[in-house]
């Protein structure tokens, strides 16, 4: 029988909508830029990028959120999450659908001082990203029982104001492109989710901000932004 030194982290977990069971998250996936940010804008030829966060960055969006530490700048950013359910690489995006499990609604939550520090300076952008309860996310829809929506609107308020809106057929790169592009830079894994862009009006949150949103026909979320870490 194997024996630990340490006890084994605890899965990381996201309820399923209306049923006791849990999806469990192994890695989480970000895609960068993935809407136009204004009518001007070409439609990029480059994929976009992708980053990571860890699966313990990943909580259920409802309740209070922290405001996290060594930052001034903490931004929201709604996204349309897609879970994996089978893995792969090398993955044709005509097939994506079946490596697609469910869907869900989630926060990019982003120190954004710290970003465009690492941008000045070339630097890693897991400090910007990566903190602890950065991945709110709704339960999960399984595809099984919407199918693969390619229109929704995906949407977010501060305080009743809304501050992001678009449609998931805005996607300047498609959900199932974004499989096909990760899944020939890393083997895809059951379990993986992949928060896939924010659309334009990202900006900073306070304590005491009560942030609505979500992603229509898939779900939608109430979180309180407070001082102290819970
Ligand atoms: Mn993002």
């Amino acid at each position: 029988m194997t024996s630990y030194v340490l006890p084994p982290a605890a899965p990381v977990t996201l309820a399923v909508a209306g049923t006791p069971t849990l999806f469990p998250v192994n890695r989480v996936f970000c895609i960068g830029r993935n809407y136009a940010w204004s009518a001007s804008e070409p439609r990029p030829t480059e994929m976009p990028a992708w980053f990571m966060k860890p699966a313990s960055a990943v909580v259920p969006a409802a309740g209070p959120l922290p405001y996290p530490p060594q930052t001034t700048e903490f931004c929201h950013e709604i996204e349309l999450v897609v879970a994996i359910g089978l893995g792969g690489r090398d993955i044709d995006a005509a097939q994506a659908p079946q490596h697609i499990w469910g869907y869900a609604a989630g926060l990019d939550l982003t120190r954004r001082d710290l970003q465009q520090q690492a941008k000045r300076a070339g630097g890693p952008w897991e400090p910007a990203k990566a903190f602890d309860h950065s991945a709110p996310c709704t339960p999960l829809v399984p595809a099984a029982a919407i199918g693969h929506p390619r229109q929704g609107t995906v949407w977010l308020a501060v305080n009743g104001v809304q501050r992001q809106r678009a449609d998931i057929a805005d996607l300047l790169w498609p959900v199932a492109e974004l499989v096909a592009m990760l899944s020939r830079s890393v083997a895809l894994l059951p379990g993986d989710l992949l928060y896939t862009g924010t659309p334009a009006g990202v900006g900073p949150l306070q304590p005491g901000d009560r942030l609505t949103g979500g992603v229509t026909g898939i779900g939608d979320f109430s979180m309180t932004v407070t001082s102290e870490p819970t």
